[in-house]
């Protein structure tokens, strides 16, 4: 076993001061019943804690690390902004730079506006579709995850579905909540029921074109392209929530490797290298909408910081400059989603693997998982053993049944083939 002297301490001290010990949820390891390592540094695809164990990072800062940890370039890239100063408050030349280079990369985007989360990515898309249409309700998927912003926090995903509680949480109103309506995922009836009984008043339909946050479930066939017409039919503002899937998928992210362009899209952590930043655009008389543009007010004093830019505008460059990235990580993602689908039928246990690329879900059910209820079968203390066991092997995975494996450009074939080892050693084959 490894040991875990000084997490354990530090965790102990943490929550004293800190709720749960920790600054996000799914952090304290709760939904799999162990408490959280604490990490000391990161150094490409690995992750060292305050015990100095040497981890096999499949989290990447869930997402972001898309070129690994600590990456040469990005680290140069913040060590020489740096120099200049923090923080200005004030237009600067390197955010025309991430939004050239944003525009750039995705088509659909032709405006783009600058955030710090994912979270204030999505509120603020919203918040415009609804100043744009003049519409107020919303439609979301249910076991879709879109950041803690009030009416978002319905049938939500992510860290709310694995605390087993309802997933609405407390101190949301029912006002907030009441336009916020909520569909299946790869159900379009579902869809279509919605506009039926809410005719004219759907100012947006928000998802994750690859959902990540019930673990990873791919969009079945046709389900977006209905979405989309169906959106442009009723003057609907289709929203792809691309925080985990943008720059990832491919460099245009889902919306490039599937084909369909939305109207607005949100991104998040993968723009900003590690940096907090997210971000919104789209269609530019939508975003036009945007203060000081237009009514539909939005600000933030940290928004477009330069370190920040610096950080992602290297990362995202990195990524354009070479595709290898993706031909690399998604070949990582066929050795272990594949290996692992492979070890659990030579095993016979009741598990499935859906992956898309580089991110995937080993669930532990026996049915095929494509939207909430499905996923929702799964065996979530059989989960948490083989967690604690892959741990325990050195290999971090996220610490809840409803999330991502994440792989990035630093991983080896040989680290998944030491992972893929190890699981097949907890399966007993
Ligand atoms: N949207 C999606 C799809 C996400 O996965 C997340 C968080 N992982 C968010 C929004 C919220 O982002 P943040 O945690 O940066 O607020």
């Amino acid at each position: 076993m490894a040991n875990t002297a000084k997490s354990a301490a530090l965790f102990t001290e943490a929550q004293k001061y800190i709720p749960g010990g920790v600054n996000s949820p799914a952090r304290a390891f709760q939904a799999v019943g162990d408490t959280p390592r604490f990490i000391k540094k990161a150094e490409a695809q690995y992750l060292y804690d305050e015990d100095d164990n040497k981890m096999i990072d499949y989290i990447g800062s869930w997402g972001p690390m898309i070129l690994g940890n600590n990456h040469p370039a990005v680290l140069k890239a913040v060590e020489e902004v740096i120099q200049d100063g923090l923080s200005f408050g004030a237009a600067t030349a390197r955010e025309v730079d991430m939004a050239k280079l944003v525009c750039e990369i995705l088509p659909s985007v032709e405006m783009v506006r600058m955030v710090n989360s994912g979270t204030e990515a999505t509120m603020s898309a919203l918040r415009t579709a609804r100043g744009y249409t003049g519409r107020n309700r919303i439609i979301k998927f249910e076991g879709c995850y879109h950041g803690h912003s009030d009416g978002l926090l319905v049938k939500a995903g992510s860290g709310l579905i694995a605390e087993g509680g309802t997933p609405d949480s407390a101190g949301v109103t029912p006002g907030c909540a009441q336009d916020t309506l909520t569909a299946q995922y790869n159900n379009f009836e579902s869809v279509e029921k919605l506009f039926s009984a809410y005719k004219g008043e759907i100012a947006a339909v928000i998802l994750e074109p690859v959902a990540a946050n019930m673990g990873v479930v791919p969009p079945e066939k046709d389900f977006l392209e209905k979405i989309r017409k169906i959106c442009t039919e009723e003057g609907t503002v289709l929203i792809f929530d691309e925080v985990i899937t943008g720059f990832r998928l491919a460099l245009g992210g889902a919306q490039e490797l599937l084909g369909i362009k939305p109207d607005l899209s949100t991104f998040g952590k993968i723009i900003g290298g590690g940096m907090p930043v997210g971000a919104y655009g789209g269609k530019k008389e939508i975003m036009e909408v945007v203060a000081p543009l237009g009514p539909v007010y939005q600000a933030g004093t940290l928004s477009g910081n330069p370190v920040a830019m610096a950080a992602g505008i290297t990362q995202l460059t990195y990524l354009k400059e070479h595709p290898d990235v993706y031909t690399k990580i998604n070949a990582l993602g066929e050795r272990l989603y594949g290996g692992l689908e492979e070890i659990v039928k030579k095993a016979g246990a009741p598990c499935k693997v859906n992956h898309v690329g580089s991110i995937g879900t080993l669930y532990f059910t026996d049915q095929n998982v494509r939207d909430f209820a499905s996923a929702k079968t799964a065996d979530l203390k059989g989960y948490a053993d083989y967690f604690k066991f892959m741990m325990d092997k050195g290999s971090y995975f996220a610490p809840a049944q409803f999330e991502a494996m994440f792989l990035s450009y630093a991983h080896t074939e040989a680290d998944i083939d030491r992972t893929l080892a190890a699981a097949a050693e907890y399966f007993g084959v």
